[in-house]
């Protein structure tokens, strides 16, 4: 993860996974909020004992995606010179049934390269040594690896392990590339096919890569998704990965993301009720939700209530 002392917020799926089903990662700390629009969900990092760090989402909501170069000041760079986000692209090119891309961030698109370069030179002359690509799903793009390895900066990405050739994910480790969280989401065709995971490789060729993808990334990460997969197949599979030096996760039970396939079979267009709809389905249902998760979140309508 990046900075801790950098605020997190957004719109981006990894985000919302993170609020409701990893939340000690976002740590008791913290509160979920709806941001100005109502639109997508916010995570405000207290990073100093009572002050709360947040930002406003709608400004880079609304401008031209070539416009999006920001001051290193506004994406998370602290003092320390640990951390900050950065985009390579918006949107990404598949429909998971899960993800919650369609309101904002459907169509992929790259943003120009010398914007990033722009941007992520800014970064490291502010004192950045780390920065976190918060697209979608960060695709292959040797002109930018090749450029980003020249570069003192680390970084981290969320990707499809499937999409990787391992030429490509030797170019991504020698690039700095120091986390990848990769959706894999079920150990059979069936399961990814009813999450319309489009993923023409099997489950064998996915754990070879991910396995392939440690040599040169410290840290590397398989997510699973409940989607009805054998349990002794999933603690085989962990197992072999876990002595392969890669983590995945304990299948997570599926959220209804407002702007989600998932969400619009369920309920149909999102409206201002949408996130209180999908997190109280949520709670519900499911009295377990991820392993690394000690606490169960409350609503939304008791969080409000609590920031007043
Ligand atoms: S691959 Fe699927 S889960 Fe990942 S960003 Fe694309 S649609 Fe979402």
């Amino acid at each position: 993860m990046p900075d801790a002392r950098a605020q997190l917020g957004g719109e981006r799926l990894f985000r919302r996974r993170t609020v409701v089903q990893h939340p000690r990662r976002v740590g008791e700390d913290q509160l979920l909020e709806r941001d100005l629009l109502g639109e997508a969900l916010q995570v405000v990092r207290r990073s100093v004992p009572g002050e709360l760090r947040s930002r406003p989402l709608e400004l880079a909501r609304r401008r031209a995606q070539s416009e999006l170069a920001r001051p290193a000041s506004e994406q998370g760079a602290s003092e320390s010179g640990a951390g900050a986000e950065i985009e390579a692209s918006r949107g990404c090119p598949y429909h998971c049934t899960f993800c919650a891309k369609e309101n904002f961030r459907d169509r992929y698109r790259r943003r120009p390269f010398a914007t990033i370069l722009a941007e992520l030179d800014g970064l490291i002359a502010a004192g950045v040594t780390y920065v976190y690509f918060i697209d979608e799903i960060f695709l292959p793009w040797r002109q930018l690896l090749e450029a980003v390895a020249a570069r003192p900066v680390q970084f981290g990405v969320q990707t499809r392990i499937d999409l990787w050739s391992r030429e490509m994910l030797d170019l991504l480790g020698a690039a700095g590339c120091v986390s990848i969280e990769a959706g894999v989401e079920s150990l059979t065709h069936e399961g990814r096919d009813w999450l319309e995971k489009h993923c023409k490789l099997s489950t064998q060729a996915l754990t070879e890569l991910l396995i392939y993808a440690k040599r040169t990334v410290p840290f590397v990460q398989a997510n699973l998704i409940a989607s009805g997969d054998d349990a002794e197949m999933v603690e085989r599979w962990r197992d072999e990965l876990r002595n392969a030096g890669v983590w995945a996760n304990d299948p997570v039970p599926l959220f209804p993301y407002p702007g989600s396939p998932d969400y619009r079979r369920l309920w149909g267009v999102p409206d201002d009720n949408a996130w209180e709809r999908a997190v109280d389905y949520y709670l519900d249902r499911y009295a377990k939700l991820s392993e690394i998760q000690d606490a169960r979140p409350r609503r939304l309508a008791a969080l409000e209530a609590h920031s007043g």
